[in-house]
C-alpha cells in the first residue's frame, strides 16, 4: 500500500462524527455498527482512483437499523452463497466501502485500502464502491440519500483527487440493472 493510500485511509477512519458533519454527512464506523474483524487473505490491496455506485436491489427498509442492516450484509458476505442464480464464494468483508442507508446516515464498510467484490465480470481494483439503499429501478432515493451521496462524493473526490469522469455507476462496468434509472439519472450531477 502506498503512503497516499494509508493517508487518506487514516483519514477517513478518524474523521470525526463532527467532522462528517461539517462536510453535510453523518459516517457510522464499524465500531458503531458492531463490524465482526475484516479476513484480509481473501482481500487484495489496491489504490483508489474512481468511484462506482451501486445500489442494494432490494427494497427501502426504513423500519430496519442502519446497524442490523450492516451486521446482516456483513455475515452474508463473509460466507458462501448466492447472489441472484449466481454462486458467491465466501468474502473478506462487505463488497462496498461505503453504504448509504434510507435515512441518509453512512456506513463504513470494507477497507478503503482493499479493492471490493463483486459477482460481475470486471476488475473492482481502483474503485471506491459505494452502495444506496434501494431498488432504483422500481423505487426513488431519498432526499436525504441523494444528500448524502453528493457529500461524500464531494469528499473522496477531494481526498483521493477523483476526477468527474472516473465517477461511474456500476453498468458503466458490468451487464447488469445496477444501480437503477432512478438513481443512474443523478450521477452527472455528482461529477
Ligand atoms: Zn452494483
Amino acid at each position: 500500500m502506498t503512503i497516499q493510500v494509508l493517508a487518506a485511509a487514516i483519514l477517513i477512519a478518524s474523521l470525526s462524527m463532527r467532522e462528517a458533519a461539517a462536510e453535510g454527512f453523518e459516517l457510522v464506523t464499524r465500531e458503531a455498527w458492531g463490524a465482526k474483524p475484516a479476513i484480509q487473505q481473501r482481500m487484495t490491496e489496491h489504490q483508489p482512483s474512481g468511484l462506482i455506485i451501486h445500489h442494494t436491489s432490494v427494497a427501502q427498509q426504513p423500519k430496519l437499523s442502519l446497524e442490523r442492516k450492516m451486521r446482516g450484509l456483513q455475515a452474508f458476505s463473509q460466507r458462501p452463497g448466492k447472489v441472484g442464480k449466481r454462486r458467491k464464494p465466501a468474502w473478506g468483508d462487505v463488497p462496498y466501502h461505503f453504504y448509504i442507508g434510507v435515512s441518509g446516515r453512512i456506513a463504513v464498510g470494507r477497507s478503503l485500502q482493499y479493492a471490493g467484490d463483486t459477482n460481475t465480470n470486471y476488475s473492482t481494483s481502483g474503485w471506491i464502491q459505494v452502495v444506496v439503499e434501494g431498488d432504483f429501478t422500481k423505487e426513488k432515493p431519498t432526499q436525504a440519500q441523494l444528500a448524502a451521496l453528493r457529500a461524500l462524493t464531494t469528499h473522496l473526490k477531494t481526498t483521493f483527487g477523483i476526477t468527474g469522469a472516473r465517477i461511474t455507476a456500476h453498468d458503466d462496468h458490468a451487464s447488469t440493472n445496477c444501480p437503477g434509472s432512478a438513481l443512474k439519472r443523478y450521477l452527472p450531477t455528482l461529477r
